[in-house]
């Protein structure tokens, strides 16, 4: 049996409507003689059928109808993509027409959204290369900015190794304490010099008031 998308599916019917339309198009273009045609054509509409197209739907839409004059060239039209949810869709897309905006249904599952889970990136502990920020654990406006090349635990160990306490001096000075949890990635570089100039570029934005110095000296612009 010739598979095409079924009529039950949870699809839009201009999707399907557009399904009939390929088809039938197809018949005529790629058919030479009149007898094939028929015949071709009667296939298309057995095949139809077959997928739970009604006769209504199957049916060329009537020869004098003619289509509305196309707004696709206007450049300022609008665009959007929403997944299709059957009977809220259609009300929406009346809706943004009338604003002349063109909404267009774009699948909510795809493979790529299924396989590919950002989510289960790397913990941030193991993560190299990133521009952190630290936060007291005792009063959150206490906070620093620092980057490193390595693990985000193994340079935290250094900042909070009481022996040789490096960049954050803080909690000898205050009893204050700061812990892992307190602390997030704010981006990911790898490129030294790159992360030296966006280290410096939040330093200058936050101002951290456990930082010492304001890191990297950045170039005026
Ligand atoms: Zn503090």
């Amino acid at each position: 049996m010739d598979q095409y998308l079924n009529f039950k599916s949870h699809h839009s019917l201009t999707h399907k409507r557009l399904v009939v339309s390929t088809l039938i198009n197809r018949t005529q273009q790629y058919v030479s003689t009149t007898e094939d045609r028929k015949s071709e054509l009667a296939h298309v509409h057995n095949a139809l059928r077959a997928n739970g197209y009604p006769e209504w739907a199957v049916a060329p839409p009537p020869s004098n109808a003619k289509r509305p004059p196309s707004t696709n060239n206007n450049p300022q039209r609008l665009m959007l993509g929403l997944p299709y949810v059957a009977g809220l869709s259609e009300q929406l897309g009346h809706i943004y027409k009338s604003h002349n905006i063109h909404m267009y249904h774009k699948p909510a599952n795809t493979l790529h959204s299924m396989v590919v889970h950002p989510k289960d990136r790397t913990l941030k502990e193991h993560q190299c290369g990133t521009i952190y920020n630290i936060m007291c654990d005792i009063d959150s406006s206490h906070t620093y900015i620092g980057e490193t090349k390595r693990t985000l635990s193994q340079r935290f160990k250094e900042h909070t190794n009481l022996d040789k306490p490096t960049g954050v001096d803080h909690c000898q000075a205050t009893g204050h304490s700061v812990s892992m949890k307190n602390t997030k990635v704010l981006t990911r570089e790898s490129n030294w010099h790159q992360r030296k100039v966006k280290e410096a570029i939040y330093i200058k934005q936050r101002a951290p008031s456990m930082n010492k110095d304001q890191g990297y000296h950045l170039p005026a612009i």
